[in-house]
């Protein structure tokens, strides 16, 4: 599932591609921005701001724009050498391909994708609460924005990008689960804040650099997680079915009925 470890593993692979690399040409397969051409832009920097891909791109008389892609729940990047075939997915799924001399870089099912002004960022990813991957993580600024809203359920909190930036579900269920907490638990009512926040962290960050994502310390297939994608399957913990709720699969909870009971 694409979460803030994996947004961060793509940014790396766009870098590693395309970084410094000029364009020569460009893709777009979506309407709104069919018509555009970044031949000639020189790729100064891949990055990412929580799920957020931003590509920065300056032209030859220095104009800079980025290009945001979101992968959501089945977006991804590739890149591919001139002439190999490119194998990531089906070619409908593709949004935009963009050329240097060196590499192909080819965007599938990426969601809102748009081409803007570097200097109007702000207006695409300004929003977000620290980023639990960026350079500039800062643990107690998402506390304080975790503690604001003391009512609201922690699994909802978790996910919301503008109180901490890079959890999604899959980090949001285990996170829980390793604390004891029940997912419904009022923000204000679940001890030690500060204590998941910093655990969170270090999940996404252990992540990092690999396309497995484990909480367990487990690679093996099967092994990676405590609850997630376990309906009905044995607690590692106690032994005891593990729970799921039902509905959208962005928010999904799996949950530990007997390790992370209800409060009373
Ligand atoms: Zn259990």
């Amino acid at each position: 599932m694409p979460e803030g470890d994996t947004v961060w593993n793509t940014a790396k692979v766009l870098r590693d591609g395309l970084e410094d690399a000029e364009l020569t040409g460009s893709d777009f397969r979506v309407p709104h921005l069919a018509t555009v051409d970044l031949a000639g832009y020189r790729v100064a920097e891949s990055l990412s701001r929580g799920k957020h891909l931003l590509l920065r791109l300056v032209s030859p008389e220095h104009r800079e724009l980025t290009l945001h892609s979101h992968l959501r729940m089945e977006g991804a990047w590739r890149v591919y050498a001139p002439g190999e075939r490119w194998t990531g997915r089906p070619a409908h799924l593709i949004r935009v391909v963009l050329r240097t001399a060196k590499s192909v870089a080819v965007g599938y099912h990426l969601h809102d994708l748009r081409l803007v002004p570097t200097a109007r960022e702000p207006e695409l990813v300004g929003h977000l609460g620290p980023d639990l991957l960026g350079p500039d993580w800062d643990p107690e600024e998402a506390v304080r924005r975790l503690a604001a809203d003391p009512a609201r359920p922690v699994a909802e909190a978790l996910l919301d990008q503008r109180n901490l930036a890079g959890i999604g579900n899959l980090y949001k269920c285990e996170l829980l689960f390793l604390r004891g907490v029940w997912p419904w638990t009022p923000v204000g009512e679940v001890p030690d804040l500060p204590g998941m926040v910093t655990l969170g962290q270090r999940l996404l960050a252990a992540n990092r650099g690999r396309w497995t994502q484990s909480t367990t310390g487990s690679l093996h297939r099967g092994e990676t997680s405590y609850v997630y994608g376990r309906r009905a399957q044995p607690c590692r913990r106690c032994n005891g079915p593990i729970a799921k709720t039902d509905g959208d699969a962005e928010r999904i909870t799996y949950w530990c009925p007997r390790c992370q009971p209800q409060p009373t």
